[in-house]
């Protein structure tokens, strides 16, 4: 079966005498290993700002701390994402208001958003899901109109691009993730670019209980209560490995992508998804549509390629009724879309076959 997501982890030679000399320094929690990770992420992102995280899920929990937000506010975001997107906004107490997505690509609809911003509104969460990049040109245009800071997940975007730069420059907070199963996994992790620099200082005392790193221990003074989001060295020197593969492997999902995009608009049944003006996909998963997509499924899974759908829409939660609305692009892109495998692991053959297979219809 050929699968669709499947982590990637660099040869043995180069990562198992850095694993093992970083597990026998001496030194495994947050250190210089993970300072310097810091620094190898900053110029591969090409961002000033960073903060190497445990999770992506901590990378979002602490811009939405930055931000202040808390019971009372209001946070846009979208149901088309996986859950701790939206369950670290559960988290400040803040309410979800779903914006909606556009029925092409699935990602959040501007048009949509806007018209649910109130003076309530203290931050607007997109999704670069799959690795394509949501519509960034409009999103800029209403965070600069309303005053509204956007907080961009792009757990999926590791090397997805707006205008030609990595995403990660572009907000006030951009959070990366580096799960198992993400473009870069350093088994867990992840990291939160943020454009203010007078925010960095805060965001690492978030990471650490409250606590100042640059401060001695027993003179520190906790005023804010953070959390215990470090990465640890080891971790970090994980990460330190895998980025050194990172260029390598995000071309191979790109070359597939692109490969996938071309062969699939020439046939019929499936719709290529029209990805947004100066936008570049990282193809994190391949998303299109395909007519009777359970067929669709029944037929690829049978020819031993995984289709899914992945993710279960967010508003079907218990935790989220209070947000329940309706979302007829939502409602419209469910019904066709699915995802196909796209990444570093498949092969020349693997792809052509992929096109063989569907262009034999379901
Ligand atoms: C994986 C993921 C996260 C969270 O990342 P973790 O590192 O698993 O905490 C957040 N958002 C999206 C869209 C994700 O896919």
């Amino acid at each position: 079966m050929i699968p669709i997501v499947k982590p990637y982890i660099a040869p043995k030679e180069k990562m198992m005498p850095a694993i093992e000399e970083i597990l026998y320094s001496g030194y495994i929690a947050e250190g210089q290993a993970v300072y310097q990770f810091e620094d190898q992420l900053k110029e591969f992102l090409n961002v000033p700002n960073l903060i190497a995280t445990n999770s992506g899920t901590a990378a979002l929990h602490i811009a939405l701390l930055l931000l202040g937000v808390t019971e009372g506010d209001e946070v846009i975001s979208t149901a088309f994402t996986a859950e701790p997107t939206n369950t670290t906004i559960a988290l400040t107490g803040a309410k979800i208001v779903w914006g909606d997505v556009e029925q092409a690509t699935g990602l959040l609809d501007p048009i949509s958003v806007e018209k649910k911003i109130t003076s309530k509104t203290k931050a607007i969460v997109v999704v670069h899901y799959a690795g394509m990049v949501c519509d960034m040109d409009r999103f800029n245009t209403i965070s600069e109109k309303y005053g509204i800071p956007i907080i961009e997940d792009a757990a999926h975007a590791l090397g997805s691009c707006y205008l030609n730069k990595k995403i990660g420059y572009n907000s006030a907070f951009t959070c990366f993730s580096f799960q198992a199963i993400k473009h870069m996994t350093t088994v867990d992790g992840g990291a939160l670019a943020i454009r203010d620099q007078n925010l960095v200082n805060e965001a690492k005392r978030l990471r650490w209980f409250g606590l100042d790193k640059g401060v001695s221990r027993l003179k520190n003074n906790i005023n804010r209560a953070g959390y215990k989001y470090a990465m640890n060295n080891v971790t970090a020197t994980i990460g330190s490995v895998q980025l050194t593969e990172m260029d390598k492997v995000l071309t191979k999902h790109l070359d597939n992508g692109k490969y996938l995009d071309d062969k699939l608009s020439k046939i019929n049944g499936v719709k290529t998804i029209p990805y947004h003006q100066n936008t570049t996909p990282s193809y994190w998963l391949y998303t299109l549509h395909v007519e009777k997509k359970s067929d669709f499924i029944k037929m690829m899974e049978a020819n031993g390629i995984t289709a899914t759908e992945l993710h279960l829409r967010n508003d079907a939660h218990t935790l989220f009724a209070e947000s329940k609305c309706a979302l007829p692009g939502l409602d419209a892109f469910y019904k066709t879309y699915i995802h196909i495998p796209c990444g570093w692991w498949v092969s020349e053959e693997d792809r052509e076959y992929i096109i063989d297979i569907i262009r034999g219809g379901w």
